[in-house]
């Protein structure tokens, strides 16, 4: 029996992955859940799983959520705060742990599943980002294993050579590239001029996946993309000049490898997320996710075409920052936090996100990132630089 932590269990990833251990009672069960601030979605959670413990990163609704328990009776333990998303994601008591917070807000827990020498499964990529190097030293020096639920990377990972699943290093095993796949979002067709009018609800209606509201608009401005860029890089152990991206608007070729001998390998499958998630919790055994089976006569074709940076400038930053290296992707990543919020609060135009990120990708100078302290001041002071020039930008 596999004890089972969802960080960010209230979400579209955690909803998925709690759909995926309700089909198998015989091998999962939850240890913890956690969200953000979500009292009721927590609560009805915690009625149907029943776990052993219950997280809220905000006090207040913390202390809702423990009154609405008592009264109906459940005896769950309720903790508050980021030491307790850091102690139900290492304590004795778990062994698997969904890392399916969206934003920096997931780096802590994520890396103190990694000490731990936990299961990770890996949807929070913005951890990676701001942080691989660190990351994937703990996740080596613990013996944690970690699996990629970001469906590219799962592909990519079920692509790559046998046995080799742990290594994290292919650069030198017969791979001439990754081609990671991307839809291409809602503005893929559109005149590049009207993406100056685009509302927060056009970004966020993704016409192949249904996904939390930060997500849906990093695949907007294809920053998702980039963002998987880093993360296939620290993965994979892969330079930038390895990873490609090209679009594909059907999300059926999740991504693909191709090897020095012609050979190109792809994972396919109808997008939905718990396929990923059923596969990395299985593995490397394979387990019934509730996926419908692929239909390809029905999907008819598959398409590709080259992806655009003049349509897509955030892609072309995140490869710039991930060449520039140290703590350049945890300041892009931190730039892209502040602006898609404000964009989604309307204080800015969709496209400002890549021009507030390119500035401050230009005012903050890259530095070693090592440590954690490096990466977290970096990201502040990111953040800082990110509403300077919003304001910089109103005022105009
Ligand atoms: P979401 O917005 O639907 O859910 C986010 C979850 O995190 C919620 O449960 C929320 O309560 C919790 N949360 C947010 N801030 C928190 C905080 N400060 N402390 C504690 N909990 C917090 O997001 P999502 O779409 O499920 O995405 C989650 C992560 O998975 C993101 O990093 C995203 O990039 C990645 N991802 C998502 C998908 C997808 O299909 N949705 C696919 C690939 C990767
Ligand atoms: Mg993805």
């Amino acid at each position: 029996m596999q004890r089972v932590t969802i960080l960010g269990s209230t979400g579209s990833i955690g909803i998925s992955t709690l759909d995926v251990l309700q089909r198998h009672p015989d091998k999962y069960r939850v240890y913890a859940l956690a969200a953000n601030k979500s009292v009721d979605g927590l609560f009805e959670q915690c009625q149907q799983f029943k776990p052993a413990v219950a997280v809220m990163l905000c006090p207040e609704s913390a202390a809702q959520l423990e009154e609405k328990l008592r009264n109906a009776g459940l005896a769950i333990k309720v903790q508050s705060g980021m030491q307790a998303l850091e102690m139900i994601s290492s304590t004795e008591e778990t062994d698997v742990v969904v890392a399916a917070i969206v934003g920096a807000a997931g780096l802590l827990p994520t890396l103190a599943a990694a000490k731990a020498g936990k299961r990770i499964l890996l949807a929070n990529k913005e951890a990676l980002v701001m942080s691989g190097a660190l990351l994937m030293s703990e996740v080596q020096a613990n013996n944690a294993v970690l699996l990629p639920v970001d469906s590219e990377h799962n592909a990519i990972w079920q692509c790559m050579p046998v046995g080799d699943t742990q290594q994290y290093h292919y650069e030198n095993k017969g791979i001439r590239r990754i081609i990671l796949t991307a839809s291409g979002g809602p503005f893929r067709d559109w005149n590049i001029a009207d993406l100056e009018d685009v509302t927060p609800e056009q970004a966020v209606a993704h016409p192949n996946w249904s996904m939390g509201q930060k997500i849906s608009v990093d695949s907007a401005t294809m920053m998702n993309k980039g963002l998987e860029v880093i993360e296939a890089h620290w993965l994979f152990g892969m330079s930038s000049d390895k990873i490609e991206v090209v679009l594909h608007r059907q999300s059926i070729i999740h991504s693909m490898v191709d090897y020095v001998d012609g050979s190109v390998l792809a994972q396919m499958g109808n997008p939905d997320m718990r396929t990923p998630i059923a596969n990395t919790l299985a593995w490397p055994e394979r387990i019934d996710s509730g996926v419908e089976a692929l239909d390809l006569v029905k999907a008819g074709r598959l398409d590709f075409a080259a992806a655009d940076f003049e349509r897509f400038p955030c892609l072309a930053l995140a490869y710039q920052a991930l060449k520039a290296g140290g703590t350049s992707t945890a300041i892009l990543n931190a730039a892209n936090e502040v602006a898609v919020e404000a964009f989604l609060n309307r204080q800015i135009k969709f496209t400002d996100i890549a021009r507030i990120i390119a500035e401050v990708l230009e005012i903050i100078p890259s530095t070693a990132a090592d440590s954690l302290e490096q990466i977290l001041s970096a990201d502040e002071m990111a953040r800082k630089v990110a509403h300077q020039q919003m304001q910089v930008l109103c005022n105009h």
